[in-house]
């Protein structure tokens, strides 16, 4: 057994196979065998994997974009039967005497090259299908993981880092811990892992190398500590554990469905973050009073192109449908920074998260603005709805953002396309200039949701992806605190409501602080609400 520290930031324990994510970096070894019967088994099995991944992926595809993208799934599917693919594999390994994944790079390498060479350019793009579905039986072979949308059994996905864009594409269902070798506490990976309650460990730097890939492992995602071949007694106590929070889970279950409110009866709201219409089910389950803080850039994410109105209609809709008569606050797209998408063909600068991001792209790109404000007015019509714009600096940006969206609605009206007129806008508080501004700002919001994540960011200097600095990144630092109260108070003097939707609001050693400074919501984690709910309780 081995065992590895690094740092947890998303808390629980899970059992199984790690397996590293693969973007196509792999380099077949030219390994002899001696067992050509076991090495043919070797393949079919992983043929039959990849099999059963393709048709997971098609009929996923289906559902989510139509028949004609499932397609191209049921197409490599067929190639793992062809013999024109399979047969010169075989070959190698029965002739050759070499390994499985370098006969699969190999064969499927010549194959690629007679397509490239085909004078008719549909064929010769085949080329790349057949690089597609090799890789796809290299990655089950070796203990990698091609893309992060497959998979048929849950694993422990390890990787050096994942990006944001990584995580919106994430197999929910099959992605039980996230390990990784660098991160910090505040990138999305770890914000993401937190609100599908997946257990997630960061920072285990070179200890988590590849050579780990395919052996089973136990983590506590609270100590940090990741177990490879994990011992019977370190199984034996995480199992003990496992059942320990789940008995602690099912205490809090009188709390389900109440009201937030202290001890003198001062009443809170307890929302949930989320990143996509799949996150719902957790803030239902969790108990959520709302939706504090949607974050619709993980719609743009893991995409090649913008996702049209409807698109985004379809989502904002699923989700307020599925919250029924809960607000739902929809952030405006916050991309930029660290969750980065090709297609914005965003220049490349030296400070992204100084740059051009969330609001400031929002109001150089109208027509995109537009599209998005459009299809939150549409759903609009199916529930309750706020809007809530990122990173606002100061009084005239808030005026241009909201003009843009009189604009929006003067266009619905027009079509006779049914929207709620009403739909209250807010702002992120997520620089210290509007923290300072609070007063102004609030007599053009109609409320306030603090972004500790950037706030602190901001505020101390510290860049919230780098973890060399995680030392110098105090979150408590009274500043912050300071901050907080100042923007509430402006909030109440304007008689709007303020609440926190930064990683902060979730903090337990600090919602003493909040109910005392008179916070009126708080958004977190969907997992942290009913433990939230209950110390509020004591308060
Ligand atoms: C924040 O900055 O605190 C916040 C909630 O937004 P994000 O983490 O998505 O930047
Ligand atoms: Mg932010």
């Amino acid at each position: 057994m081995i065992t590895l520290r690094g740092k947890g930031v998303s808390s629980g324990i899970a059992f199984g196979k790690l397996v590293f994510l693969d973007r196509g970096g792999y380099v077949a070894q030219k390994n002899a065998i001696s067992d050509v019967t076991g090495e043919l088994q070797r393949l079919h099995a992983a043929r039959k994997q990849a099999g059963e991944q393709l048709n997971a992926l098609a009929l996923d595809m289906q559902t989510k974009l139509g028949e004609e993208h499932a397609m191209l799934f049921e197409v490599h599917r067929m190639m793992l039967e062809d013999s024109d693919f399979v047969d010169p594999i075989m070959k190698i390994i029965e002739t050759e005497l070499l390994c499985a994944e370098y006969a699969v790079v190999t064969a499927s390498a010549r194959l690629a090259q007679e397509f490239v060479d085909m004078e008719d350019e549909y064929m010769s793009a085949r080329a790349i299908d057949v690089r597609d579905v090799a890789n796809r039986i290299v990655a089950v072979l070796s203990g990698t993981q091609q893309d992060v949308t497959a998979g048929t059994t849950p694993i422990i996905l390890a990787s050096d880092d994942f990006t944001p864009s990584e995580t919106a594409q994430f197999n929910r269902d099959k992605v039980l811990a996230l390990v990784s070798q660098a991160g910090a506490a505040n990138s999305h990976t770890a914000i993401f892992a937190r609100t599908m309650g997946i257990p997630a460990i960061i920072g285990f730097g070179a200890s988590l190398s590849a050579g780990l890939a395919g052996k089973e492992a136990a983590l506590d995602g609270e100590t940090g500590t990741l177990h490879i071949e994990p011992a019977e007694d370190i199984i034996a106590t995480l199992t003990e554990k496992k059942k320990r929070l789940a008995g602690e889970q099912v205490l809090l279950e009188k709390f389900r469905g109440k009201e937030t409110v202290t001890r003198d009866g001062r009443k809170l709201k307890l929302y949930a973050n989320i990143g996509s219409v799949a996150d719902v089910d957790a803030a239902r389950s969790g108990d959520a009073e709302g939706i504090g803080l949607f974050r619709s850039e993980f719609l743009y994410l893991g995409r090649d192109d913008f996702p049209d109105e409807n698109i985004q209609y379809e989502s904002y809709k699923n989700v307020v449908e599925k919250m029924g008569d809960k607000l739902v606050i929809i952030r405006t797209l916050d991309i930029g920074a660290d969750k980065q998408a090709d297609y914005f063909h965003l220049p490349h600068e030296e400070n992204p998260a100084l740059g051009m991001r969330a609001i400031r792209i929002c109001l150089t790109r109208p027509p995109l603005f537009k599209t998005q404000l459009r299809a939150i007015y549409r759903a609009s019509a199916h529930g309750n709805v706020a809007i809530m714009f990122p990173m606002i600096n100061a009084a005239e940006e808030l005026r241009r953002a909201k003009n843009i969206a009189g604009e929006v609605r003067a266009e619905l009206s027009v079509e006779k396309v049914s929207f709620n007129p009403n739909v209250p806008i807010g702002i992120m508080i997520e620089t210290p200039a509007s923290v300072i501004i609070s007063d102004l700002l609030a007599e053009e919001a109609d409320f306030f949701s603090i972004g500790t994540n950037d706030l602190t960011q901001y505020t101390l200097a510290v860049d919230r992806q780098n973890e060399t600095l995680s030392e110098f990144c105090d979150t408590h630092h009274e500043a912050i605190i300071r901050m907080i109260r100042l923007t509430c108070k402006n909030a109440h003097k304007a008689g709007i409501w303020c609440g926190i939707c930064g990683m902060l609001g979730a903090d337990a050693t600090l919602t003493k602080t909040f109910v005392d400074i008179g916070i009126d919501e708080l958004s977190v984690e969907p997992s942290c609400i009913l433990k939230l709910r209950s110390n509020i309780a004591e308060m």
